[in-house]
């Protein structure tokens, strides 16, 4: 079922038709993280936002070439151009090679991503491997006389483009106001312009990752490296490229300025942008001291957390909120998420034992329609989490007796429930590790077997009170042709 898919382009500030730029074929570039400390959970919320909308364009039957990049070079401590870069500052500190932070951070991202169930993406460059293919851009801009060198660093030059394309589109903003909010040039900046950005930046004596270039020793800045591998993987346009919202600005404004100087034309048909997760309202960053991180989460060890929460739990909290807006980060909000999530998790697993009868009363078609029109109206999740309740509310009846379900509709419903929950949300079923869980799992068993010896002695009234009895603590036991099974009512 493939209703029009819709999705919100930051550059028109509208929602329009998804249509992409190759029939059936989709690329997509995502800003990775710059791997020189552990990610936080804000920028985890960024990139499993991503994998939502990777996974759901995969559903429809989109072949999707999916770049994110690993920035592991080039990123300077400010946002402007000036101080080490982030690798040199941090290899300095730990006593270690700058790709020794590399290596080490790169791993640990990996498997937080696969803890979160991230589906990896199929090309996964980084700034270091493609050093060539920067130069060679920064080279035709400086031929196309949008950039300049000055003492080893290459400028570009933001006043003399915006006489021809409009600088500050993607957030809707003149030059002029973008030249009021920077602070005036001082005797010691080299560049001509307040808004001009490095291209290259020429290495002091200090910096540890350098290579040369027709303007002498240096590194890459920031923004040229998802130019230059986007479109080498992607072509001069593709369709979707994404980010945290608070690249806008500066990061994807300057990506759009080389791309156009260089090739003359727009480089991305859609742009998407997530929101931020909060801490009582304040961003969540490593600067305010609030970025918690993935590890620290699951165990609960953080003067924030009330205790550990288990990857899909966070998963789904972060499911039911819209991308496009603020998530705020509460124990008492996880906690309901996670509760939320085993609810969904123990329908599914009821699902497989429902019986069916020659009618349904509820309309599965209409279940199936409105998942699609959620996730269609710009990748609604939180609207698809609702009717998946919804879902889990349909299986519960019919388990019950209160409402029956006709064994065409039954394979329909296990259908929506297994690519909405798994495929579509990334979520999967999560054994638990805690050791009193393992210890609960341990003794089920051991009662289980008890009153199947005791079933086979034929003494029913006994096996039927072990069942009512367990019943009243709310773990229920079902029979079934393959042996007992148990469950935890929420
Ligand atoms: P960085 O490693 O700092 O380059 O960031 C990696 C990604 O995480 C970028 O797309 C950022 O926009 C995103 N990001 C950073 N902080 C947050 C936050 N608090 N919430 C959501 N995304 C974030
Ligand atoms: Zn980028």
């Amino acid at each position: 079922m493939q209703n029009q898919l819709t999705v919100f382009n930051t550059l028109s500030r509208t929602k329009e038709k998804f249509e992409p730029i190759n029939k059936g074929l989709v690329g997509l570039y995502v800003c990775g993280p710059t791997v020189y400390s552990d990610v936080h959970l804000g920028n985890c919320r960024t990139f499993i936002s991503f994998d939502l909308i990777y996974r759901y364009l995969l559903h429809l039957g989109f072949k999707v070439r999916y770049v994110r990049n690993i920035t592991d070079a080039g990123h300077l401590e400010g946002d402007r151009d000036e101080g080490d870069d982030k690798f040199t500052k941090k290899a300095k500190l730990e006593q270690l090679e700058p790709m020794e932070i590399v290596q080490k951070y790169t791993l640990g991202f990996h498997d937080v991503m696969r803890e979160f169930n991230n589906l990896p993406p199929s090309i996964e460059p980084t700034a270091t491997g493609h050093i060539c293919e920067q130069i060679e851009m920064i080279k035709e801009i400086i031929s196309k006389e949008y950039a300049y060198e000055i003492n080893g660093t290459v400028y570009f030059d933001v006043e003399k483009y915006n006489k021809e394309f409009p600088y500050g589109q993607l957030t809707n903003r003149k030059l002029e106001d973008l030249l009021e909010g920077t602070r005036e040039l001082s005797g010691q900046d080299e560049k001509r312009g307040r808004l001009d950005f490095a291209l290259w930046i020429g290495a002091k004596k200090e910096t540890l990752m350098r290579w040369p270039s027709p303007w002498g020793w240096g590194f890459p800045g920031w923004h040229i490296e998802c130019s230059a591998m986007s479109s080498k993987y992607l072509g001069n346009t593709f369709d979707i490229h994404g980010g945290g919202m608070d690249l806008q600005a500066t990061h994807h404004t300057n990506e759009i300025a080389q791309s156009q100087a260089c090739n003359h034309k727009s480089p991305v048909k859609y742009w998407m942008h997530t929101n931020m997760l909060t801490v009582n309202g304040v961003r969540m960053s490593k600067s305010a001291g609030n970025g918690f991180l993935p590890g620290e989460l699951f165990t609960g060890n953080h003067p924030l957390l009330e205790k550990g929460y288990s990857p899909m739990g966070v998963r789904f909290f972060m499911m039911q909120t819209h991308y496009r807006s603020t998530l705020d980060f509460s124990n008492d909000a996880l906690q309901a998420s996670e509760k939320g999530y085993a609810r969904l998790m123990a329908s599914i697993k009821t699902l497989e034992n429902l019986k069916t009868s020659d009618t349904s009363t509820s309309s599965i078609k209409d279940l199936e329609k409105s998942c699609y029109a959620a996730m269609n109206d710009d990748f609604n999740a939180p609207i698809l989490v609702a009717n998946l309740f919804e879902g889990a509310r349909i299986i519960n009846s019919v388990n019950d007796g209160k409402e029956t379900i006709s064994a065409e509709d039954l394979d329909q419903l296990k259908k929506i429930m297994h690519d909405f929950v798994f495929d579509v949300l990334g979520l999967r079923p999560e054994s638990s590790n805690s050791s009193k869980d393992k210890a609960l799992q341990g003794v089920m068993d051991v009662i289980l077997d008890i009153r199947k010896e005791i079933k086979a002695k034929k003494d029913f009234a006994a096996s039927d009170k072990l069942r009512d009895d367990l019943k009243k603590i709310n773990i229920t036991i079902k029979d079934t042709k393959d042996g007992a099974t148990w469950s935890i009512e929420e």
